[in-house]
């Protein structure tokens, strides 16, 4: 892909802003992020060196509220990467309508590299460099690739240090223990569940007659392949980074998910017979999982998986993105194309920062819910936009990609008009 990500994401607005009533004010505005940040964050390491990680946070808009997004932990983590996810998270938070803003941070470095008392001085290295720019009111972290609710915590605990009271709502996706919410872990892969159970029965897709193949196999990929395996979906292929396996009657998930957790890995789950009842898995990479002869695919990995040079090979035809941007906009163009249906990341994923609002509320009002209440009011919201994203969708004839942003950006541009510019 030529250019930047960001560059990339910014066509998906380009597109959508020519069917919203927007003001010219507004539409320039969302053009640019509002406020960065950029970090050096010393780290002590066990063998007494110290080692700097570059780490960034970024808060692309917060008309709406707060800003609001994850971390993420990888070695690929720019600048350009996680203003691309910020200004995911601003369209993400208005199209499910939640109080708030879009923002996102990330440390470049391996965290598979790093022993667990490593990372909790680096996790809590990070909320000191950042501590001014984030707040319960201000901007709230949560996970994301990599990072996950020990982290979360770790991050929580460091901020009420810093400011000398306990402060649970500026992190979501916290352990239950510290006030995280019951649900939160597995709100990304249930949320992606729940929008595929309103959306492909209008296509006459229900479990008995439709195949799936999930790639990326961690905490959203995983979750999305059980409740479809639970529910009766025949999930062939699966893959994480090392690579998948392939099992024309259906890969037995459960079994899956306890090979992953021993071994860290899928890889060889493949030969690995007595993990599977269910005939011969095969190995898989995942260039030819992208390529499989499936009715349902789901990227739940990292971004630009989907491009100009693979989307024509794709043959599936429903994806659903779990992971943000696995397609980009040249891949767009093809696969529309062909006549594919592109469930949109900013709606397909949402799940997660869902919940993370539930956490959020929760955190605030002192009042705590039962798993059972959280799942059913992220049904509630979840179907609840989608079928409004599917209806824009068939008025007005476009993806429901753009049905996505153009949903999304009414929102935002009512409520950049009701602030007006202040200049
Ligand atoms: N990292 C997740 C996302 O990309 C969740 C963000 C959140 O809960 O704030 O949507």
């Amino acid at each position: 892909m030529a250019g930047s990500l960001f560059t990339d994401a910014s066509k998906r607005l380009e597109k959508a802003l020519k069917y919203v009533a927007i003001s010219d004010d507004a539409g320039e505005r969302l053009k640019y992020p509002k406020t960065s940040l950029s970090v050096s964050i010393p780290v002590r390491m066990d063998d007494g060196s110290l080692k700097i990680f570059p780490g960034y946070r970024v808060r692309y808009d917060d008309t709406r509220g707060p800003g609001k997004g994850g971390v993420r932990y990888h070695p690929n983590v720019t600048m350009d990467e996680v203003q691309s996810l910020a200004f995911w998270m601003t369209f993400k938070c208005a199209l499910l309508n939640l109080p708030f803003g879009g923002a996102k941070g990330g440390i470049t470095l391996n965290p598979k590299e790093l022993s667990r008392a490593e990372l909790e001085r680096l996790s809590r290295g990070y909320i000191e460099a950042i501590a001014d720019f984030i707040g319960p009111d201000v901007d709230i972290l949560a996970p994301d690739v990599y990072t996950n609710e020990m982290m979360m915590g770790w991050m929580m605990d460091q901020y009420s240090i810093i400011r000398r009271k306990i402060s649970p709502a500026v992190v979501t996706g916290k352990p239950v223990t510290m006030g995280g919410s019951q649900g939160r872990n597995t709100a990304t892969g249930t949320g992606a569940f729940f929008i595929m159970q309103a959306m492909l029965p209008k296509f006459d897709r229900y479990p008995e007659n439709t195949t799936v193949a999930v790639q990326g196999f961690g905490n959203a990929g995983m979750v999305v392949a059980e409740c479809l395996y639970q529910e009766g979906y025949k999930v062939v292929a699966i893959s994480d980074s090392q690579g998948g396996i392939y099992n024309e009657q259906g890969v037995d998930i459960p079994a899956a998910i306890d090979y992953k957790q021993h071994n860290r890995s899928l890889a060889g789950m493949y030969c690995d017979q007595t993990l599977c009842d269910l005939g011969d898995n095969q190995q898989l990479s995942n260039a030819e999982l992208l390529a499989l002869d499936v009715d349902v695919l789901i990227p739940a990995a990292l971004e630009n998986q989907l491009t100009a040079d693979n989307a024509d090979q794709v043959k599936a035809r429903y994806i659903f993105e779990v992971a943000n941007g696995p397609t980009t906009s040249g891949a767009d163009d093809i696969l529309v194309s062909k006549g594919i249906y592109v469930f949109p990341d900013i709606l397909v994923n949402a799940g997660g920062v869902t919940v993370s609002y539930f956490e959020w509320v929760q955190n605030r009002s002192g009042l705590y819910w039962s798993a059972k209440e959280v799942n059913d009011r992220l049904k509630e919201k979840m179907v609840e936009e989608a079928e409004q994203v599917w209806h824009i969708a068939q008025d007005l004839e476009v993806s429901v990609r753009t049905a996505a942003y153009i949903h999304a950006l009414n929102r935002l541009s009512e409520a950049m008009d009701a602030k007006g510019t202040r200049d």
